[in-house]
């Protein structure tokens, strides 16, 4: 199984050590992993001028699995945009066809207290947002900025043909089955064509997954929802854009952004797996961040790409060990647990493996 290993900038490096270290466990027990490093963001425009150069998108194509840490920092912010580290990004994302962004967000019963909201509206949290990742108004033409009657206009598009609703659609009511059978699609219907279209196409899915249960939410208020009762969720499906906002927000949800691991997964379960929070360039070259949720990532990728499901339990039990027994990095840590840097948990987790 060949991993295109991509640890990029910021606390990217860091993280993805830990990773590859918990990796190493299983290569050590006989697993045949290959991992090979390539270039991806700002490191990547540094060295080539591009941030998704053609020797990573050889890797990348080549390989079975990505496994990713974080892209960008300030130190590129100003450059033009088709140069900006997220561009490889999005760039990884399009190549290989990576349309369904699976995030969980679970809530751990240690860390309870680490969320901001009451203990008992999230303790038990344990949903499953599916984020179309490939299309909407990130991707639509036209887009730029122009000058139109001695006015600059900003201009974007947002669009979706009903094919790439229909596969997302599939993809949240196949997770919804292994799950709690509950789908609530979100969307803009009173505003927006393009998402009346998705929830029409919604409903037509829904009708092959009769065990599956469906409903509708506007996207307004299932921002609303996700902080005043997440627990009602089971899964959640959505476009690009509002799925890039309500991921974030029901990460917070669990307290860390630094917990929680996710998948992006093309028609034949070839993924990219990836933290779900970015770069921290606040705290990288510290040795303070979080690695745990590139750790899970990797658990996922054992799971989904590599259908290795024992192997990915095994690594959530030992992060579930570690943080039983009181480790804790400073995103994550409270009054009476103990802290420690990246390396030390790394160390805790392939300890309890
Ligand atoms: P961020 O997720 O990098 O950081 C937000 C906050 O969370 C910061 O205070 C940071 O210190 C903290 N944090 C994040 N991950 C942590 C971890 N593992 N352990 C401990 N604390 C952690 O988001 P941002 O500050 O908005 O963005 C910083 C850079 O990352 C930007 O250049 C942005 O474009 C990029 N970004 C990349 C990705 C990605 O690579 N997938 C995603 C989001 C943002």
């Amino acid at each position: 199984m060949k991993i295109c290993v991509l640890p990029g900038d910021g606390i990217g490096p860091e993280i993805m050590a830990e990773a590859l270290r918990v990796l190493e466990v299983f290569r050590g027990e006989g697993m045949k992993l290959e991992f090979e490093e390539a270039l991806l963001g700002g490191g990547a425009v540094d060295a080539t001028g591009s941030p998704y150069p053609e020797a990573t998108q050889k890797v990348a194509r080549e390989a079975d699995a990505v496994l990713l840490g974080a892209v960008g920092g300030p130190k590129w912010d100003a450059l033009p945009r088709p140069q900006r580290p997220e561009r490889g990004l999005l760039g990884i994302r399009k190549d290989l066809n990576l349309f369904a962004n699976l995030r969980p967000a679970i809530l751990y019963p240690e860390l309870a207290n680490a969320s901001t909201l009451k203990p008992e509206v999230v303790a038990g949290l344990d949903i499953l947002i599916v984020r179309e990742l490939t299309g909407c108004i990130y991707f639509g033409e036209p887009r730029g900025i122009t000058t139109e009657d001695g006015k600059r206009v900003g201009r974007n598009t947002m669009v979706y043909n009903e094919d790439e609703i229909r596969r997302i659609g599939h993809v949240a009511f196949q997770a919804a089955q292994k799950r709690a059978k509950r789908v609530c699609s979100i969307d803009k219907m009173n505003v927006l064509e393009t998402t009346q279209l998705w929830r029409d196409v919604m409903i037509e899915v829904s009708k092959n997954y009769p065990d599956v249960e469906l409903s509708h939410m506007l996207v307004d208020n299932a921002a609303m929802q996700l902080v005043r009762a997440p627990k009602q969720f089971d899964v959640m499906v959505t476009g690009n854009m509002f799925g890039d906002i309500l991921s974030d927000e029901a990460s917070m949800l669990t307290g860390s952004i630094g917990m929680l691991p996710s998948a992006s997964l093309d028609a034949n379960n070839k993924g990219l797996y990836e933290p779900s929070h970015g770069s921290a360039p606040d705290i990288a070259g510290k040795g303070v961040a979080n690695p745990l949720a590139t750790i899970l990532s990797a658990a996922m990728m054992l799971r989904y790409s590599f259908n290795n499901e024992a192997s990915a339990l095994r690594i959530e039990n030992a992060v579930k060990k570690v943080l039983a027994s009181g480790l804790r990095t400073g995103d994550i840590w409270e009054e009476g647990t103990k802290r420690v840097g990246t390396r030390e948990m790394g160390d805790a987790v392939i300890a309890a493996l």
